[in-house]
């Protein structure tokens, strides 16, 4: 039966650790602060918002939320972020997707300085982990690897599967993996036989939004499965892309959701904030270089 891997349990630990280099860029004179931009009223991603706005309020990072309606022309939103680039105080801006229909989430994405990308959406650096230097990962992959590393999951020279190919999630999921020294296979809608590409993985990753999608008999015995996906059941309840019932007791180590990957994505928003504020004000990075990112 596999352990299960505690994703609010190194959350915390990652808070702590941006709460005390908080500390450090305030005692140079600078305050961390994230801008986020929200349009129209999706719920899920109030909530989302709502979230990241407590986890930058508990770490004494500075933040604000411009909330657009939905009713907003792309060149409202788009004067908006150029107010936030030109702004000293904001290290990180963050549009929060999806955006509603008729606005060209591509054109707002790639609107931000790519110096205070703190997603790490813009083109820049995605070519940046494309190229295996990221100096700033997206929130989530980078979370997950903050996990393998938090349960000494052994990377170099492992097989890892990724199920799920998007900008968010799945691409640079891939791109971390491979600058890890992992072998990495990448899934997608169009792949023949998902099931027998998972079942060779020693690290699968599943990013795709179909609830439980990923079944016992996908999984190798042994492996480490990482569960990003986030569905709600016709019953309310939260599921992943994994059938937790089935896979657990094949696993080595599963993320349960929730409680797995989520917390982490907060908890690198929060320190890819400081990243920036650090990089943008010419401060030592902490920790220093050379230690893993
Ligand atoms: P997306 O819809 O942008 O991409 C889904 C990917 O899955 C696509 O690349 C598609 O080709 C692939 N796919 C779809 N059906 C498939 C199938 N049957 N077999 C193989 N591949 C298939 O989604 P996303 O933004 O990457 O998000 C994926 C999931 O992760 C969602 O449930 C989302 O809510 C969740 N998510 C969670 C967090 C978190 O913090 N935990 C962050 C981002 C996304």
């Amino acid at each position: 039966m596999g352990d299960i891997i505690d994703g609010k349990a190194v959350a915390a630990t990652v808070t702590a650790e941006v709460a005390r280099r908080v500390e450090g860029i305030v005692a140079q004179g600078v305050r961390p602060g994230l801008a986020v931009v929200v349009v129209g009223d999706h719920e899920p991603s109030r909530i989302y918002v709502r979230h990241k706005m407590r986890g930058c309020e508990r770490v004494g990072i500075r933040s604000a939320v411009h909330a657009l309606p939905a009713s907003v022309t792309q060149e409202e939103v788009l004067a908006v972020v150029e107010r936030l680039n030109a702004d000293p105080e904001v290290h990180g801006i963050l549009v929060q997707l999806p955006l509603p229909p008729g606005l060209g989430t591509r054109t707002i994405l790639h609107a931000i300085d790519p110096h205070k990308d703190v997603d790490g959406f813009h083109p820049v650096n995605m070519g940046q982990v494309a190229t295996g230097r990221p100096p700033l990962a997206p929130c989530t992959p980078k979370g997950v690897m903050r996990l393998l590393r938090e349960y000494e999951v052994p990377i170099r020279g492992a097989h890892a599967v990724v199920v799920g190919r998007s900008r968010v999630v799945g691409r640079p999921m891939a791109a971390l993996l491979l600058a890890a020294d992992a072998t990495v296979t990448i899934c997608h809608r169009h792949t023949d036989d998902t099931a027998a590409h998972t079942a060779r993985a020693d690290i699968l990753v599943v990013a795709v939004g179909v609830p439980e999608l990923v079944r016992g008999s996908w999984v190798r015995e042994g492996a480490v499965v990482i569960d990003v996906g986030i569905s709600r059941s016709s019953s309310g309840r939260l599921v992943g892309d994994v059938c937790f019932a089935e896979v657990q007791p094949r696993a080595r180590l599963i993320t349960p959701v929730p409680g797995g990957v989520g917390p982490m994505t907060i908890a690198m928003l929060l320190e890819n904030t400081c990243v920036l504020a650090e990089r943008l004000r010419g401060l030592p990075p902490w920790p220093p270089l050379g230690s893993p990112a």
